[in-house]
């Protein structure tokens, strides 16, 4: 990170900068009462705390924040972490072995989001007693008391684990459970996307107790973080207000619809379901990057490089049109390896063992929009750029791309600020008007879609 401070930046220089994902790994250190993580005006969690806090953090803080000019990068992390790894690209970094498949024993695939394997690694790690718990998202039980949809859990049976299976396009941070953990000895494993990971394993670095307690870690793949306006703005869209929404789910199944057509089922409190299709939100095409949170524009890791092993979704054919969810899976510890072998010769696994090539071409837009993207966003930043493994470059990608990256940071910028204007003006019409013109230009520019997207072919193809 260039810095112009004259001091180490603390967690206030990190959020004004942009670039807190608020993960809560620094509140999560602070003295009782010290600190506490909180919503924004715009719907995504941040660091709380006195101006003296804000400015140096806890102890070390430049070296366990992820966005941190001192902290390691993913490279270096999994160096340190997985010597032995064999094999190395640098769409996915170090890995053992991967895989596309899904979980085949009971109904783990039928729950998960995808193929349900982070749910089953997880429990297998449990009933193996390789794990005292397992730290990941649940649903809170009384969103409205507690303000927020979803949040960090320790859970110590397989029973537990199993009810926090799904995605959760939400934000959710970490200083709680961090607080537990340093608390009470164990082994834990921690589930988490990879700007949480990286976090973790940072912790880990710096701190023995976390190193000890904290045996593995299961990486999600990431696109982005949403604020918890994207889920507002869904509820708009499904037509029912937020204050009687008691449950999200991001992702739900069913039958002969693909993977890939996202529909969320929200119920309400008084128990009934009501459901909608990203397909016909205004804000639904996960690539424009509606209520992106800002950070995200600074993040070089998609597949969560830094965990013992990571999972995304496979989203190439048949993949991506079985409806039933199937997974890609890096692994990076021979710990996990090995459950995973066995259960494979055991048939509680329907897995195919694949290559980085493959796991990177389900990822191809977040890859490019990490790679590419990142290149050109590092180059014209002002004020505090972070140090990343992809050096800037603004002409790295075509004019064309250029237009589709600076689409996509506009939309995420702007949706935060006409949600607020909708919302506190009580128009939800002026968001989603704006929204869906928006996504009309962005899909023209990104797909050549509609009359716009052919005017902006023909004039490319001059
Ligand atoms: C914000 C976000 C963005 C993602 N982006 C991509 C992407 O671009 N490409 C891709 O291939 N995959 C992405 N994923 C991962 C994908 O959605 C699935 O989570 C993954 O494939 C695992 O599915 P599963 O069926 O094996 O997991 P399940 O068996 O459903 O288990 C999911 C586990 O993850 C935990 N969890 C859920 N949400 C969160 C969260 N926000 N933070 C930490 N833990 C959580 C749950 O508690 C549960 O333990 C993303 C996930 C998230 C949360
Ligand atoms: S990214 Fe995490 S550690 Fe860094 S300032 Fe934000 S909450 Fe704190």
């Amino acid at each position: 990170m260039r810095n112009d401070l004259q001091r180490a930046p603390g967690p206030g220089d990190i959020v004004r900068a942009g670039l807190c994902i608020g993960c809560g790994a620094c509140a999560g250190l602070a003295a009782p009462g010290q600190a506490e993580m909180g919503f924004d005006e715009d719907g995504l969690l941040r660091p709380r705390a006195d101006p003296d806090w804000m400015a140096s953090g806890p102890p070390g803080f430049t070296s366990i924040c992820p966005f941190s000019p001192r902290a390691a990068d993913e490279d270096r992390i999994a160096a340190r972490e997985f010597p032995r790894a064999p094999r190395h690209a640098a769409s996915v970094g170090r890995y053992e072995s991967a895989w596309v498949g899904h979980a085949a024993e009971g109904d783990f695939r039928l729950r998960g989001s995808s193929g349900g394997l982070v749910s089953w690694v997880a429990c297998e790690l449990l009933d193996k007693g390789l794990v005292d718990a397992v730290v990941h998202v649940v649903p809170c039980e009384q969103p409205r008391q507690e303000g927020r949809f979803f949040a960090y859990r320790i859970s110590r049976s397989v029973g537990e684990v199993r009810e926090g299976a799904q995605s959760r396009y939400h934000p959710i941070e970490l200083s709680e459970v961090l607080r537990v953990i340093a608390r009470e000895p164990g082994g834990y494993a921690v589930v988490g996307i990879p700007c949480f990971i990286k976090a973790v394993q940072l912790l880990r670095r710096n701190d023995p107790v976390y190193r000890e307690r904290i045996v593995h870690t299961l990486g999600l793949f990431c696109g982005h973080m949403k604020s918890a306006a994207f889920t507002e703005s869904l509820a708009v869209q499904i037509g029912v207000p937020i204050d009687q929404v008691q449950a999200v789910e991001y992702r739900h199944k069913a039958e002969g619809r693909p993977a890939n057509w996202y529909s969320t089922r929200m119920r309400l409190q008084d128990g009934s379901p009501r459901t909608g299709d990203w397909w016909h939100m205004a804000d639904g095409d996960w690539g424009a990057g509606f209520f992106m949170a800002p950070a995200c524009n600074f993040c070089d890791d998609v597949v969560a490089e830094t965990a013992d092993v990571s999972f995304g979704d496979a989203w190439v054919e048949p993949h991506s049109s079985d409806w039933r969810g199937t997974n890609v899976m890096l692994v990076r510890s021979p710990v996990i390896g090995g459950l995973v072998e066995r259960a494979l010769a055991e048939g509680r696994l329907a897995l195919e063992e694949v290559d980085d090539r493959y796991v990177a071409d389900t990822q191809a837009a977040g890859l490019r929009q990490r790679r590419e993207g990142l290149a050109w966003r590092l180059a014209r930043r002002r004020g505090l750029v972070p140090r990343k493994r992809v050096p800037p470059d603004a002409a790295a990608p075509d004019p064309a791309r250029r237009r589709i990256y600076a689409m996509r940071q506009a939309i995420s910028r702007w949706s935060h600020r006409m949600f607020r204007i909708a919302r506190a003006s009580g128009r939800p019409w002026i968001y989603l008007r704006w929204a869906r013109a928006s996504a009309a230009l962005y899909h023209a520019l990104a797909y050549h879609r509609g009359r716009l997207g052919r005017l902006v072919a023909w004039i490319e193809s001059r």
